[in-house]
């Protein structure tokens, strides 16, 4: 029997989860809602997803020519697990609702790890997440910031990193908050990022800092590692290129910029041009010493999205095995 998935907030992270959740063959998307009756809600009809709406806003949404299923509580009653892609901060009301309903939650970066005491990543640390009622998928930057250092640090044991994330001003679709036409450095240090990574290796000496620029494709990294060896610029290409979730691109080739990186989504005919792989420059790695430089480029909307379907079946014991759940997943979603 497949996995009931209910998904609150049908926005950037809501929609890509539910086209996710829809390519499994073990779980099912059952609804989606919605706030208001926007384009999204009408889409959400059309692809025949059941829509719940909050309590005492059918009207508006019939108003406007969009089928409802019911409210936002009515699709607890149908899911065995909800994803909550809601906006940060928004969640902990819906934690209570959840819990009171009995179903299982799934919660985004953007709120705290205190929310759950649990975070995901399937690669560090799934298990953690087996059976679990809540847990939270980290933020884009921060799965990012994991996909590369943890099989770094599990093979060469990391002694610490130094990271400076340079980060998209707001997503495509948003003209309300961006792009912005500056620089704006985040000023509260180290940043949070560092500390948001030790929520899945608490042991990893990492400090960040982070600057917004004007750009809504995708955030781009510039990370110092110093390892606990002298290890060779191409064992740590070798180890990378054998990372599920992460690809290696070359400058040479001309995939100089994220500009590139997004054009080559585009060509590789994934859906909506995402990039789910987290994206190192090849001739953009160097050790020196016991130094490793490198670069590598997010995309924000989308990598968290393979992580999402993941911790469903971790949380719903569908599969105990990661590497498994990880194959599963990224062949359904064309990875
Ligand atoms: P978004 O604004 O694109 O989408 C949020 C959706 O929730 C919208 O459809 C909105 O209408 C709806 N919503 C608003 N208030 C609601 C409420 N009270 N109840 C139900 N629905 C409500 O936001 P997003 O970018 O998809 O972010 C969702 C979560 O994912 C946040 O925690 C965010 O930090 C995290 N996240 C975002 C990104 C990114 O770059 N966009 C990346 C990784 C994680």
């Amino acid at each position: 029997m497949k996995v009931k998935v209910g998904i609150n907030g049908y926005g950037t992270i809501g929609k890509r989860a539910a086209t996710a959740v829809g390519q499994q063959d073990d779980m099912e998307v059952i609804g989606v809602t919605k706030t208001r009756p926007t384009f999204e809600a009408k889409v959400a009809n059309d692809l025949g997803l059941p829509l719940y709406v909050p309590d005492g806003s059918a009207e508006a949404f019939k108003a406007a020519g969009i089928k409802v299923a019911g409210t936002i509580k009515d699709m607890y009653k149908k899911a065995d697990i909800i994803i909550d892609c809601t906006p940060g901060k928004v969640a902990e009301a819906y934690k209570q609702e959840y819990s009171e309903a009995g179903v299982k939650g799934i919660f985004q970066g953007g709120e705290d790890h205190s929310l759950t005491g649990i975070s995901f990543n399937a690669s560090a640390n799934y298990k953690e997440s087996w059976g679990a009622q809540f847990s939270r998928v980290v933020s884009c930057n921060t799965t990012g910031l994991i996909r590369t250092l943890y099989p770094l640090d599990k093979k060469y044991k990391i002694q610490n990193v130094f990271a400076t994330l340079i980060r998209r001003s707001a997503d495509p679709g948003d003209s309300k908050n961006g792009p912005i036409n500056a620089i704006e450095p985040s000023l509260k240090l180290p940043t949070h990022h560092g500390p948001d990574v030790q929520s899945i290796m608490p042991w990893l000496n990492i400090q960040t800092m982070a600057v917004k620029v004007p750009t809504t494709l995708m955030h781009l990294h510039t990370i110092m590692v110093r390892l606990s060896s002298e290890v060779s610029t191409d064992d740590i290409i070798a180890l990378w290129k054998r990372t599920p979730r992460v690809k290696l691109v070359k400058g040479k080739d001309n995939v100089r910029s994220t500009a590139q990186i997004m054009e080559l989504a585009r060509d590789l005919g994934r859906t909506r041009s995402d990039m789910y792989e987290i994206i190192v420059w090849e001739d953009g790695v160097k050790v020196v010493g016991d130094t490793l430089y490198f670069y590598q480029a997010v995309h924000q909307e989308s990598d968290v999205i393979p992580e999402i379907v993941d911790c469903v079946r971790s949380m719903c014991k569908i599969e105990e095995n990661a590497s498994a759940s990880m194959k599963k997943t990224d062949k359904a979603m064309g990875i």
